[in-house]
């Protein structure tokens, strides 16, 4: 089953071919500029792909984030928003709608993911305490770090390797929690941080068994779980693929089960739940429940809305039911796959198995030649714009960011170019041009020559930091 397509798989079957559960209602034009207007803007924008102006992108895989296409569901809910500060009706919805799939008891509604991570730092991390993950991310990382907090990586080492084809390269080395356990004690560890798919590992998935495992372990020595649910369910998706005892269970099922081994859950609804904004914290500690629904007022909005207009909580409420479809994963799965396919076919170097959401590039294997403080990510991602206009986004060392004690560059062991395919938004004949100028990017390789970093910010670098070429 691993790496087969629904494509593939209706090919086998002799002569069947899969399509995406939905017809195109309406429709965005796109435009492509000429290749000295994109040098141009690149130059402007240094060489950073967050920097660029979107009318000066053809085919956007910066990210998966917000950039999801509604249904006509959806956009229908949008007109049913109820903008009363307090107590909108469309909060109860979105309550129900969490409890229902998710299965936690209480909700704190969030602008995005980050707000979560921030009021959940804020509220579980004492100053001195360990968080340790699976594999970091940006924004939780920092959360946790702003509130105190050390972070601690505690994935499987295959995680680390680009060519592993461990089925669940996003699970937990038990015996690496268990080692931090016995070296600081588990009063000092805040929370087990449990991210699934492991976005910067590739959008890989983490098994329920690991899940079940880890909720035994943490339950020995009193540590809460809390996870990462923004792409809880394409990690549902693996499981029913992958995973002995699965295979006749719902996406739904599969979803509920995985969450009930955690005890709360931030969330980035501008990913999996097909919405363009939104996000929550849900809890199912009563107390924690309390702080949380204190301190979103102070940094978020009222307890009902938090940031989020009626509108939004109504469609993000049904962007969650269907987005725990079983048609809609496959199909959205399906088309990562089958990019993933066609690079393959070609040689290119990719992170495998292809994860949930995106074709994670391995820039160090594509320029051998640019040493990692030359930014290969980086510069893949400013290659691919220039040569079509297609936008990536780099997932490597500048990224990664410095270490907050010593202040040099973390130096991950994947330097990767990420390509991330919105939900519902591009068809398979864009993700062929897409194929075709990563090939043609990989032909010149020889020849490109890395960039050095013109300007850093503080925080979250990648995101504004600037670049010229060496
Ligand atoms: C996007 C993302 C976040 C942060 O969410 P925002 O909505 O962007 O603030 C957190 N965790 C993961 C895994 C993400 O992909």
């Amino acid at each position: 089953m691993l790496g087969a397509t629904p494509q593939t798989m209706g090919q086998q079957l002799g002569r069947r071919s899969w399509a995406e559960p939905w017809k195109i209602k309406m429709v965005e034009p796109l435009r492509v500029i000429t290749r000295d207007e994109r040098e141009r803007a690149l130059r402007a924008a240094g060489y950073n792909t967050f920097l660029l102006k979107s009318d000066d992108v053809y085919i956007d895989l910066l990210t998966d984030s917000g950039t999801n296409a509604m249904s006509d569901r959806q956009w229908a809910g949008m007109l049913l928003g109820d903008e009363a500060y307090a107590g909108s009706r469309n909060f109860y919805h979105l309550e129900a709608a969490m409890q229902k799939y998710y299965g936690y008891k209480y909700l704190t509604p969030t602008h995005q993911g980050r707000g979560a991570e921030h009021i959940l730092s804020q509220i579980a991390v004492k100053p001195g305490q360990f968080v340790c993950g699976n594999m970091y991310f940006t924004t939780t990382r920092l959360h946790q770090e702003l509130a105190g907090g050390m972070f601690t990586d505690v994935i499987i080492d295959e995680a680390h390797d680009p060519a592993s084809l461990h089925p669940f390269k996003g699970n937990v080395d038990l015996r690496k929690v268990q080692a931090l356990i016995d070296q600081v004690g588990a009063q000092n560890i805040a929370y087990l941080s449990l991210a699934v798919t492991v976005n910067m590992a590739g959008g890989q998935p983490v098994s329920m068994a690991n899940a079940r495992e880890l909720r035994a372990l943490c339950n020995q020595h009193g540590i809460k779980i809390f996870l990462d649910a923004t792409r809880a369910l394409e990690n549902a998706f693996f499981i029913q693929e992958r995973e002995a005892g699965y295979q006749n269970k719902t996406l739904a099922e599969i979803l509920r089960e995985f969450c009930s081994y955690t005890d709360g859950a931030t969330m980035s609804a501008k990913k999996d739940s097909l919405a363009n904004i939104g996000g929550w914290l849900a809890l199912n500690d009563e107390e924690l429940f309390q702080e949380a629904s204190n301190l979103v007022v102070v940094y978020e909005g009222l307890h009902t809305y938090g940031g989020m207009a009626g509108r939004d909580m109504e469609a993000l409420a049904i962007g969650i039911e269907e987005s725990a479809q079983d048609d809609h994963m496959r199909a959205r799965i399906g088309q990562v796959r089958y990019l993933g396919d066609l690079l393959t076919d070609w040689g290119i170097p990719i992170v495998l198995p292809v994860g949930g959401h995106a074709i994670f590039l391995d820039a160090r294997a594509f320029y051998p030649h640019i040493p990692q403080d030359e930014f290969p990510a980086q510069t893949l991602a400013a290659e691919l714009y220039l040569d079509s206009g297609i936008r990536a986004m780099e997932r490597g060392i500048v990224s990664a960011g410095r270490n907050a004690q010593t202040g040099d560059h973390n130096r991950p062991k994947l330097e990767l170019t990420r390509l991330t395919i919105p939900r519902r938004v591009y068809t398979q004949a864009h993700m062929d041009v897409v194929a075709e100028a990563v090939k043609a990017v990989y032909e010149h390789r020889a020849t490109t020559r890395g960039l050095k970093m013109a300007f850093e910010p503080k925080y979250l670098r990648f995101f504004q930091a600037r670049f010229e070429r060496l």
